[in-house]
């Protein structure tokens, strides 16, 4: 009996409530780490030409048929083609011509020999009494060493699907085939503010009972090291209408917002009242530990989360909902990174009840992932959480666990 809600429940929930920002037309170099807000096809192909894949000697492969590593043969060399020269060369039966790599396939020519299978190059011979030849020491097939004229990209090809996220390479194809602008879904810009009558600014000295107000920085650095243009509303006290204009305000010029702290029942936990009275905000309690307290929900149609004050819990709450949740809102269609199978580095003791995020320290040994955890796992522990790389994920009714138990992990989405 309880009325807990699993994780991945909630977080379906959580997910099912927010909806992408309208796209909008973007530069190419503005859009890195966004997504795409529909396909994007390919008006060129790449490579734009048959090419050289290596430095060596373009032939025609018929001419060749007769080598053996006894019997080489000599070919006259028509000319030389570095990167980028497209003047007119022709290859005919008997010739050879010299090129780089990345330059135009001569005409003629259906092969390129390595420079390292060829000897001898320059010197004159009966065949060419006056002109340079080169021996050719291989055989090759057609096609050999000859990168085809789009056979990365056809026209017509998908460049980027809908929700396909522009990193590195996908700038880079985009950029390859003339793409300048594409419509994208933009990062939704976080506020975040923090809530605690016990809290000092981060820069500030604590007085007795006091503590410093750690979860605002940690919080508004996850989000911009993902690149979330972010807003800072502060520190609010623990009031009711303090917290009601912190709310509205974030709501309002922001695309989500993040709160911090107050989101249990007790007498001082302003955040689920006021999120309650200002929108459609549910508190849940998730079957989860860290993490259990938590409040979704819409404000003037801002996704708000509440986050719990714990300073593990709400990283944790940060990592396994809010990231997705804030993925879905930038228009992206992979929300979650890969969980993967590893085995425990040693023994675990729990209670069951509740899917338990673990932090650990993930390697390979000896060929297989080893999840280890980083010490004590209370949620208040940041300590423990800056040894980790990952969560070991234990399902809530497993009991204790032992070394090289099976565990299912998840290195952070960094
Ligand atoms: P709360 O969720 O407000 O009940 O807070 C739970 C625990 O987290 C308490 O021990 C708080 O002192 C602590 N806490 C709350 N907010 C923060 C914060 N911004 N930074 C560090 N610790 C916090
Ligand atoms: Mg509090």
């Amino acid at each position: 009996v309880s009325d807990l809600i699993p994780w991945e429940e909630a977080r379906d929930r959580v997910l099912a409530g927010v909806v992408p920002l309208p796209p909008v037309e973007v530069a190419l170099e503005d859009a890195l780490g966004l997504a795409a807000a529909g396909s994007v096809l390919a008006s060129a192909c790449m490579p734009p030409f048959d090419n050289s894949a290596v430095d060596g000697f373009a032939v025609r492969a018929s001419d060749l048929l007769a080598i053996t590593p006894a019997r080489p043969l000599r070919l006259r060399v028509v000319g030389e083609r570095p990167a980028g020269d497209a003047s007119a060369l022709r290859v005919d039966p008997g010739q050879a011509c010299r090129i780089m790599t990345g330059a135009p396939l001569p005409e003629g020519a259906d092969a390129v020999v390595m420079i390292e299978n060829t000897d001898a190059w320059g010197a004159p011979s009966e065949a060419s009494p006056g002109g340079a030849t080169v021996e050719i020491r291989r055989r090759a097939h057609s096609g050999e060493n000859i990168r085809r004229k789009g056979e990365s990209v056809a026209v017509g090809a998908v460049l980027l699907e809908p929700g396909q996220v522009v990193r590195p390479p996908e700038l880079g194809l985009l950029i390859s085939v003339g793409v300048r602008s594409i419509r994208a879904y933009p990062l939704p810009r976080v506020a975040v503010l923090s809530t605690g009558d016990e809290l000092v600014p981060p820069g500030a000295d604590p007085g007795p009972g006091q503590i410093r107000d750690s979860n605002r920085p940690a919080l508004l650095a996850a989000l911009r090291r993902r690149g979330f243009p972010t807003r800072d509303l502060g520190l609010i006290p623990d009031d009711e209408g303090a917290l009601t204009e912190a709310v509205l305000r974030g709501a309002r010029e922001s695309d989500f917002l993040l709160t911090s702290g107050g989101v249990s029942v007790g007498d001082r936990d302003f955040t689920h009242r006021v999120l309650a009275r200002l929108g459609k905000v549910n508190s849940m309690k998730v079957a989860m530990k860290p993490g259990k307290p938590q409040l979704f929900g819409l404000v003037e149609g801002t996704p708000v989360y509440g986050l719990p004050g714990n300073p593990v819990s709400s990283l944790v709450v940060f990592d396994e909902f809010v990231l997705p949740a804030l993925k879905k809102r930038a228009g992206r269609r992979d929300l979650f990174p890969p969980l993967f199978p590893a085995r425990l580095g040693g023994p675990y003791r729990r209670t069951p009840g509740r899917t338990e995020f673990i932090r650990v320290r993930l390697a390979v040994e000896e060929g297989a992932w080893i999840a280890r955890d980083t010490g004590p796992q209370g949620s208040g522990v940041l300590s423990s959480m800056t040894r980790a790389n990952g969560y070991a994920i234990l399902p809530a009714d497993t009991g204790d666990l032992e070394t090289g138990d099976p565990v299912l992990c998840r290195l952070w989405d960094e």
